[in-house]
């Protein structure tokens, strides 16, 4: 199989939407967004051995490529709309292709989302996928939209995707399915964004941890925030995890739940209460914007100052 077959046989599925012009097949895509929004992108590149263990099934591996930029758009309010895949092969393995490509094709089809074109190349397992959403003009959610007095919320819950990790990584030596899932499969709050539009400040997808993303947005608006421990959502596996090792940093550090968290002033929290049910997402109202610097949990009557770092690639 060369790559063109490869091409025609996995990745040009005709796509559904109006606003796609030309999909695969040419030099380039043609899209033609409306004229009173703009454009949302972005990119996200999955590296074997580094964002996902090298045994993993495919079809979760093509979900989870998708799955993460459809988060991106999520957290700016975007509805998606494309899809470029640029993939890195060792080698064509129809059963992997067949495999991935329908993991993949399964969550774009449930957004509505056109995979438009790509690049197909040879070298070590690589996945990097663009998506490419719209958002009315003026209404796309900035990290550095907060302001001070402005309520914390997240969506879902914090910690599974971390806790799923230490188990198949062995850290951890039983086993939860849900953990697991969130880990290999996180749903991507795209109802949720879109229904944020105008109401919440600012907003952004916690795929490093609860402190490192909320810390992007204070970073972003010059402000500080602090959070309450006992208002935290966690899973019951979350929970007792904590209680067996006493690592209550797991929900505020541990990477990869890509769930949503947002600001908005409390003026709003009557609105919140009636559109986000329809959202098929619990969220929950954590903290508050300060004007004073830093990121503080208020854990137990304590004040705990907390580090706001992430995973850093370099
Ligand atoms: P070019 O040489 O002009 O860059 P390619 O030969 O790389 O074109 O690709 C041919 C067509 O197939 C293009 O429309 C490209 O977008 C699409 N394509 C290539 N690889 C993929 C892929 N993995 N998924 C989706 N579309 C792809
Ligand atoms: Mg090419």
């Amino acid at each position: 199989m060369h790559e063109f077959d490869l091409i025609r046989r996995f990745f040009s599925r005709p796509g559904g939407r109006e606003d796609t012009i030309l999909g695969v097949g040419d030099d380039c895509a043609l899209l033609d967004p409306a004229g009173n929004e703009v454009l949302a992108a972005t990119i996200d590149t999955l590296v074997a051995g580094v964002h996902f263990l090298p045994d993993t099934d495919p079809g979760k591996l093509g979900y989870k490529a998708l799955a993460v930029s459809l988060s991106d758009l999520a957290a700016m309010g975007a509805e998606p709309a494309w899809g470029f895949l640029a993939l890195t092969l060792p080698e064509a393995d129809p059963v992997w292709l067949e495999s991935f490509s329908r993991g993949l094709y399964d969550l774009a089809t449930r957004h509505r989302m056109d995979l438009a074109g790509g690049d197909t190349t040879r070298g070590p397992l690589t996945i990097t996928l663009q998506a490419i959403g719209r958002v009315p003009k003026a209404c796309s959610m900035l990290r550095s939209g907060a302001r001070s007095g402005d309520d914390i919320y997240v969506s879902g819950l914090l910690g599974q995707a971390g806790l799923g990790l230490k188990m198949l990584t062995g850290e951890v030596a039983w086993r939860d399915r849900a953990a697991i899932d969130r880990l290999l499969s996180p749903e991507p709050r795209v109802a949720l964004g879109m229904t944020l539009r105008g109401v919440a400040h600012a907003c952004i997808d916690i795929s490093d941890g609860l402190a490192a993303d909320l810390g992007h947005i204070l970073e972003s608006c010059g402000l500080g925030a602090t959070i309450r421990w006992e208002a935290l959502p966690l899973a019951p596996a979350v929970r007792h995890y904590i209680e067996q090792t006493g690592d209550w940093r797991l929900p505020l550090y541990g990477g990869d739940d890509y769930e949503l968290c947002f600001t908005a002033p409390p003026s709003q929290r009557r609105v919140l209460e009636q559109s986000l049910p329809s959202c098929d997402v619990s969220w929950h109202r954590i903290g508050t914007i300060e004007e004073r610097q830093g990121l503080r949990l208020v854990k137990g009557g304590e004040v705990i100052s907390l580090p706001q770092a992430g995973y850093r690639h370099f």
